[in-house]
């Protein structure tokens, strides 16, 4: 064995005790580290050749890498819509490498049983029916791109062929109509074979981001035969929620297969004052909801869940005599794009069995409740302009003169030590966003955004 890896071995437990000690250091500074720190990017170093060990290669991830990391894990990132690491998640990731499982067939079958009990749980925790059967992915955009591939094979048995056998070319035009679909939804499109520009955008509502049903309605009737409708519930923008209930109901006068992005909406469900933005979720034929946004487990994480698992193991089957037999619960290989694959469900299962459904629904009613101080705050401050009312935990809002991505750009730099917001447009118009779904931010924390918001509006 090489000489360093023959002493980390040997000195194993006080090396992870001093690993273990620098995560505790880190993560006390989380609150009051600069968000996006100035600290230059280290040049690339070239590959060792006799190795250094584990404890010279943690002082230099220390010294060369973490200055320059953005506390992205942190109270007041409120840039994209990002989430943190629970305690209970962070010692779960380390018990997935600790462990190291490779969760893709049942001729070794535990972690595909732990995998099912925390569905399970998720399911219990959004409010979904058993029909609903979920594996999880990497994230929201391979959560999307799978429940596409689904409907894809779906809009096959529909005309009597199988993509997955005879290629997308086999399905005559395909049509995927949304109102404002997330951009991972064309990335999907684009990897399955349909294109992006099968999608079709459905108009809104006025002055909304939700889709218009009556033109959604219109559009459903100019098909000739079954399509797809991307049914969105939490736009990234404004947090708009289509009518899920009344979009599944024209199922009744349509053919289509109905999949809803849900990826950080579906969090709605555990406030019982917004769940009704998610009422019908459970009437999907497919549904992403993400894990390292809200769930606040290590990134990569989501889950993806559809009532058509029979469609998806003939898309994602990898049929071979070494691996597990199909049945009526297919191992995971059979269910999605990866083959090997760590048990990222541990640190979902920690987090559910640390915190349960109240923990949960306290986490997402106080960022919930941040979101409503500062947009409140914006909406009184003169140089501001809210864009949208706080539906859930995001915040959209320009400035009240002359909003150019340039003056945006200006007033985020400013602030850049204290909170990290991100650039978007809204019909048009340059626009900043403010996403609350970390564990830790608190009150304190929102007021603070609002105090380096209106000092550097001051400024501009
Ligand atoms: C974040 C997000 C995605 C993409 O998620 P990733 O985890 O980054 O792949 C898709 N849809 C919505 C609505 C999102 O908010």
């Amino acid at each position: 064995m090489h000489p360093r890896l023959a002493t980390d071995r040997d000195e194993l437990p006080q090396l992870l005790a001093a690993v273990q000690q620098h995560a505790a250091d880190v993560l006390s500074q989380f609150s009051e580290r600069k968000v996006v720190p100035a600290a230059p990017l280290p040049e690339p170093a070239p590959l060792s050749a006799r190795g250094a060990g584990l404890q010279a290669a943690l002082e230099e991830f220390a010294a060369r890498w973490e200055p320059a990391l953005s506390t992205s894990a942190g109270p007041r990132y409120l840039g994209f819509v990002t989430g943190g690491v629970t305690p209970a998640a962070l010692a779960g990731d380390w018990m997935t490498s600790t462990w190291d499982q490779n969760s893709f067939t049942s001729l070794d079958a535990a972690g595909q049983h732990l995998e099912r009990e925390a569905i399970g749980w998720l399911r219990s925790l959004f409010g979904l029916s058993d029909q609903q059967r979920g594996t999880f992915v990497s994230g929201a955009t391979m959560s999307n791109t799978v429940g596409l591939a689904v409907a894809r094979e779906w809009l096959g048995e529909q005309q009597g062929v199988s993509p997955a056998e005879h290629g997308a070319g086999a399905l005559g035009g395909v049509r995927v109509l949304s109102g404002a679909a997330h951009s991972s939804a064309a990335k999907g499109l684009s990897v399955l074979g349909l294109g992006r520009r099968s999608l079709v955008q459905v108009p809104p509502q006025p002055g909304r981001e939700a889709v218009d049903l009556a033109a959604l309605e219109r559009a459903l009737a100019e098909d000739e035969g079954p399509c797809i409708v991307i049914a969105n519930a939490g736009t990234v923008n404004t947090v708009d929620f289509d009518d899920l209930r009344a979009i599944a109901g024209l199922r009744e006068r349509y053919p289509f297969w109905l999949h809803v992005d849900a990826a950080f909406g579906a969090f709605a469900a555990l406030s019982p004052e917004h769940a009704h933005l998610v009422d019908g979720l459970d009437l999907a034929d497919s549904i992403c909801i993400d894990l390292h946004k809200w769930l606040n487990v290590p990134y990569d994480s989501a889950v993806q869940f559809t009532r058509r698992p029979d469609l998806q193991t003939r898309v994602f089957q990898n049929a071979a005599a070494y691996l597990g037999p199909l049945g009526d619960t297919p191992d995971t290989a059979h269910l999605t794009p990866e083959n090997s694959r760590r048990l990222r469900a541990i640190p979902a299962w920690f987090t559910l069995r640390a915190y349960g459904r109240d923990g949960y629904r306290e986490i997402t009613e106080r960022c919930i409740a941040c979101a409503r101080t500062v947009g409140d705050a914006v909406d009184s401050t003169p140089g501001l302009q809210l864009l949208a009312p706080v539906r859930l935990n995001v915040v959209c809002f320009t400035l009240a003169d002359d909003p150019t991505a340039e003056r945006l750009s200006a007033l985020t730099e400013q602030i850049v030590d204290e909170a990290f917001l991100t650039p978007t447009v809204l019909d048009g118009v340059p626009a900043l966003r403010a996403a609350f779904s970390n564990w830790q931010t608190t009150a304190t924390d929102a007021h603070r955004v609002v105090s380096a918001l209106r000092a550097a509006v001051h400024e501009l």
